[in-house]
């Protein structure tokens, strides 16, 4: 039997325990629950689908803090749930094409005047804004393009929550991208760019759900996907939620893309901030399966996008956990501790949860 002592450093890892995690969440105002993460009696009796007898991860290490910053995350389409060992090597592959274009672009500082005045003051490794990064993380994902042509592929833009249609697999086509919406300095939203030929929309969900299931990189995040991707769904649909995994092509929800829009700049924003909280109460949720992001060892590895901008990362997570996960962090806005490796946009002074507008 776990002594309590052995049972939280498997959990925290020996450097931290439980108390110390919350505290450093709350020293930088993460709306976080101290609910168990695990829902179901050990052994469960609930029927959740136990991972294989060798599925060995790491519960030792610290978790909190294993996510590095970046600014922007994109996953882009590939109808697939397993690449190449690294996605960015893929010969004429969108991916490849926007690392080549990122490692050649000049950055500019990032949009310092649409962040917090406060840079730089989160302390705690592992929880992090846009603005503490000018890095731009490319992931592939299991979604196909909504594109006729098949040529042009749907990029997902985080934490940004809108997805760029549209877009040529070609280094013209990464140019573009990531002159519209990529590079740092360019603002969230409204997008508006003239010359670009895309058509952008809010992502039509209350969440993106990413489970990494990148198999040549390592079998325990893919047997963790396929795991976690069922858990979700039949947890998100219990409690009402819709859920789809593939994109419902926007047009006929959202509107007229973006780039279309009519009204001034601030009647735009407006617009986009309206669709922001409909869609934030609607319980649906897209899930994908996405290519590496690091951190196998603590598989399975999920990152959550929410319409507010945050992006959660878990590690560890079981079956076990998901009810708690969908209940806790996606209906009720609070973070999981223990589940913790590190948040995008999850520090929120003055709000009770990341769901708060
Ligand atoms: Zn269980």
């Amino acid at each position: 039997m776990f002594s309590l002592r052995h049972f939280k450093n498997s959990i925290f890892g020996s450097g931290l325990t439980l108390e110390a995690l919350q505290a450093q969440l709350e020293s930088v105002s993460v709306p976080y629950t101290d609910i168990d993460c695990r829902s179901c009696p050990n052994p469960c009796d609930e029927g959740h689908e136990p991972y294989p007898n060798k599925f060995n991860v790491d519960t030792e290490s610290t978790m909190f803090g294993s996510v590095k910053p970046y600014h922007r995350q994109i996953v882009i389409s590939t109808g697939k749930m397993d690449w190449d060992r690294e996605i960015t090597s893929t010969k004429n592959s969108l991916a490849a094409h926007v690392q080549h274009v990122m490692h050649t672009a000049p950055i500019s500082a990032p949009p310092l005047a649409t962040e917090p005045k406060n840079k730089r003051s989160i302390h705690v490794s592992g929880v992090f804004n846009c603005s503490d990064s000018n890095k731009i993380s490319i992931l592939n994902g299991s979604h196909h393009t909504i594109s006729d042509n098949p040529e042009y592929e749907t990029v997902l833009v985080f934490p940004d929550f809108k997805m760029v249609t549209e877009v040529p697999r070609s280094l013209d086509g990464a140019k573009a991208l990531w002159d519209a919406a990529l590079e740092p300095s360019v603002s969230t939203l409204p997008p508006v760019n003239e010359k670009s030929n895309f058509s952008s929309w809010i992502i039509p969900y209350s969440c993106v759900i990413l489970l990494c299931s990148h198999k040549r990189r390592d079998n325990r995040c893919h047997i963790a996907a396929a795991q976690l991707g069922q858990a979700f769904a039949h947890t998100l649909e219990e409690h009402g939620w819709t859920v789809d995994t593939e994109i419902e092509h926007p047009l006929h929800t959202m509107g007229p893309p973006l780039e279309e829009l009519q009204g001034t700049d601030e009647e735009n924003e407006e617009h986009i901030t309206k669709q922001f909280q409909e869609l934030a109460s609607e319980k649906r949720a897209l899930i994908l399966r996405n290519s590496h992001t690091g951190g196998h060892r603590y598989a399975g590895n999920c990152i959550i996008y929410t319409p507010r901008g945050s992006g959660v990362w878990y590690g560890r997570v079981s079956t076990h956990e998901v009810e708690s996960i969908v209940s806790q962090t996606l209906e009720e806005g609070l973070i999981l501790p223990p589940l913790l490796r590190g948040g995008l946009n999850i520090s929120r002074p003055g709000c009770k949860s990341l769901n708060d507008w």
